[in-house]
């Protein structure tokens, strides 16, 4: 569909899109890198963000982000389409017309719901107690006005009595999450609530919330369920309203509930944004990524509640920091590419709404000196870890470790662990060892390889052989280096079927259970790892080992996913018209993992090139 397209281009920003492949530098309005898809040594390739597009002035390759990720992982249209949704936080469906235009009806019959409830709000019978309500909370008729407040009256059906009215369908209301089925028949979901109309970026109204104003009636909030129009997990709540003040400020303070978005709005605080329930789902953490913004700050309510559950909801937040290295601020492209996660708990009984009516000042200072996520929570583990006895440093120790071991960028890392050894006395060797040991913990010494083929033991079979000259290269290299720094184990992302040569496969496993020493092993297997380790290069002019290590490994795991890939596509054509769907679903996981996987190599590689990219800003 047309319209999927071009959501997914203004959705994804194709210079962070780009440049986490290419490295590119700004030159002018355009970036310009080296073409990715001929061999140069002075850069023709660029990127220009206003047309959304790029063109090689040498090779004459141009196109926008679909043609990029066809021709760069060569996907066909749809598997482009389906990788670029998923980036872009776009849910793609197939419409044939009739489904287009089924959608079409659910779109007006929310506007005619809309102006349902608006019209309840403004209704003398009906309307009154919510208005007292809403007057009560402070909220001014402008804020009312903008954020399309309205009213759902105590009935039973007038929603439904309203929505035939207009032409509408039973069933098309119990679509749209208005109206459900009962014992005594179809009745309106929202009833005797204040509505809160949720729209989507471009301020299409795709469901509705509905908050008692009555201590009696529960729960408090309600909300539409999950409908063809609105994805709960991939919305935030005024974000139609907040898009040009986020996008101007580089940042995105995301609140738990509507009314404290609203609030902070009317004290002028105009990037704000609520998050539905949840601290911030992955999906939602994307769409703001796309906004090319640097800071995320989430604000937890200050409630008893709140202020318990801080720190266990900051923990929620790990995977997202784990998943989206945070490395903002750097400024340059293809590093870029990620908003850092910051959190702010807001004082003692205290929520976004309260205090923004209370005091903006004070709340707009909070979210100006939020901490970094890893900062906050290791303040959390510190306030209740006594820090004077053994014991207690010893828990800290632990528990510190284990959460630096959850940031994913070992230069960060290397950071935290300093500032955390500086402040506290602790040793930073001894913390470091703690770290090391946490990052090794969690891989699990793997079982015997999964892939069909022989199990490496088999390879004792055969003939000591030349085999070794016909192994890939790319793998040698970073066996090679593991061999001669077995303590980098734990910074290397393979697997033992990421590698096609048995013995070095078994060489893996070994050092993946955690033992590093070479001398136990088969003698195969040793013979194998002292010709590795003759064979060893150094890693270059690379200061750091590990670092050298992790970069060729990424590298490797790129080259076995396109393997995988191309295998699987091969098998794909061959099967033709047959059972495909499984295999069609595996190519584009592969697709995808690939995606992510270069991405990674691109961002370590961009990482240490940034020194001298960085002068060019
Ligand atoms: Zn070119």
């Amino acid at each position: 569909m047309p319209g999927d397209f071009d959501t997914i281009k203004e959705r994804v920003d194709i210079v962070a899109f780009i440049g986490e492949r290419v490295p590119l530098k700004r030159a002018g309005k355009v970036y310009k890198g080296l073409c990715p898809f001929h061999s140069e040594k002075t850069p023709s390739f660029q990127v220009d963000p206003e047309r959304r597009n790029y063109h090689c002035f040498s090779c004459d390759e141009k196109g926008d982000i679909f043609t990029f990720v066809e021709k760069m992982d060569n996907l066909d249209k749809s598997e482009a389409l389906r990788m670029l949704a998923e980036r872009a936080g776009v849910e793609l469906v197939r419409r044939a017309p009739e489904d287009k235009e089924r959608e079409d009806r659910l779109r007006r019959l929310m506007e005619t719901a809309l102006f349902y409830f608006r019209q309840g709000l403004r209704s003398p019978d009906h309307g009154k107690s919510a208005s007292a309500y809403l007057a009560r909370r402070g909220m001014s008729p402008e804020t009312i006005e903008k954020f399309g407040l309205g009213y759902a009256p105590e009935l039973w059906d007038g929603l439904l009595v309203y929505l035939k009215k207009k032409g509408f369908t039973e069933a098309e209301g119990i679509t749209a999450g208005l109206l459900r089925t009962g014992d005594r028949g179809v009745y309106d979901w929202f009833r005797g609530r204040l509505i809160v109309p949720i729209k989507d970026a471009r301020g299409k109204v795709i469901a509705f919330g509905g908050r008692t104003m009555r201590a009696d009636q529960q729960p408090k909030y309600v909300n539409s369920p999950n409908t063809p129009l609105f994805n709960k997990s991939a919305t935030l709540y005024a974000l139609d309203v907040a898009r040009a003040a986020i996008r101007s400020e580089g940042a995105a303070v995301i609140v738990e509930g509507y009314f404290d978005a609203i609030a902070a709005h009317q004290a002028g605080i105009a990037n704000v944004v609520a998050s539905m329930g949840t601290a911030l789902t992955s999906e939602q953490y994307l769409r703001l990524q796309d906004m090319k913004i640097e800071r995320v700050v989430v604000a937890f309510d200050g409630d008893p509640a709140g202020q318990r559950s801080a720190e266990r909801r900051g923990r929620d937040l790990l995977p997202l920091l784990q998943r989206h290295s945070g490395r903002a601020g750097s400024g340059q492209v293809g590093t870029r590419g990620f908003a850092s996660l910051y959190v702010t708990v807001l004082p003692d009984g205290m929520d976004p709404d309260d205090l923004a009516r209370a005091d903006p000042a004070r709340l707009r200072s909070l979210i100006a000196e939020a901490s970094s996520l890893l900062d906050f929570l290791i303040g959390k583990i510190r306030e209740r870890s006594q820090l004077e006895g053994s014991e207690g440093r010893l828990r800290f120790l632990d528990e510190v470790a284990e959460l630096l071991a959850a940031e994913p960028d070992p230069m960060r890392r290397e950071v935290y662990l300093s500032t955390v050894a500086g402040n506290t006395g602790i040793d930073p060797a001894l913390l470091r060892k703690r770290v090391d040991a946490s990052l090794a913990a969690p891989k699990k010494a793997p079982t015997a390889p999964r892939a069909s083929g022989q199990a490496p033991e088999m390879s004792d079979d055969e003939p000591e052989t030349p085999q070794m000259k016909q192994t890939p290269l790319q793998e040698r290299y970073v066996m090679a280096l593991l061999v001669r720094f077995p303590e980098e184990i734990a910074r290397v992302d393979l697997e033992p079927d990421d590698l096609v040569d048995p013995d070095l496969r078994a060489l893996l496993t070994h050092l993946q259970t955690g033992d590093r020493s070479l001398s136990d092993l088969p003698a195969q297997l040793a013979a194998t790892a002292a010709a590795l380790s003759a064979s060893a290069q150094g890693p270059g002019e690379e200061a750091d080992p590990g670092q050298a290590i992790e970069i060729a490994a990424q590298r490797l795991r790129v080259q076995r996913l396109r393997d995988r890939l191309e295998h699987v596509r091969a098998e794909l054509a061959r099967v033709g018209d047959g059972d495909v769907g499984e295999l069609a679903l595996e190519v584009q996981q592969l697709a995808t993992e690939l995606v992510t996987a270069m991405a990674r190599v691109q961002r370590r590689t961009v990482l240490h090139g940034g020194t001298e990219r960085r002068e060019n800003e």
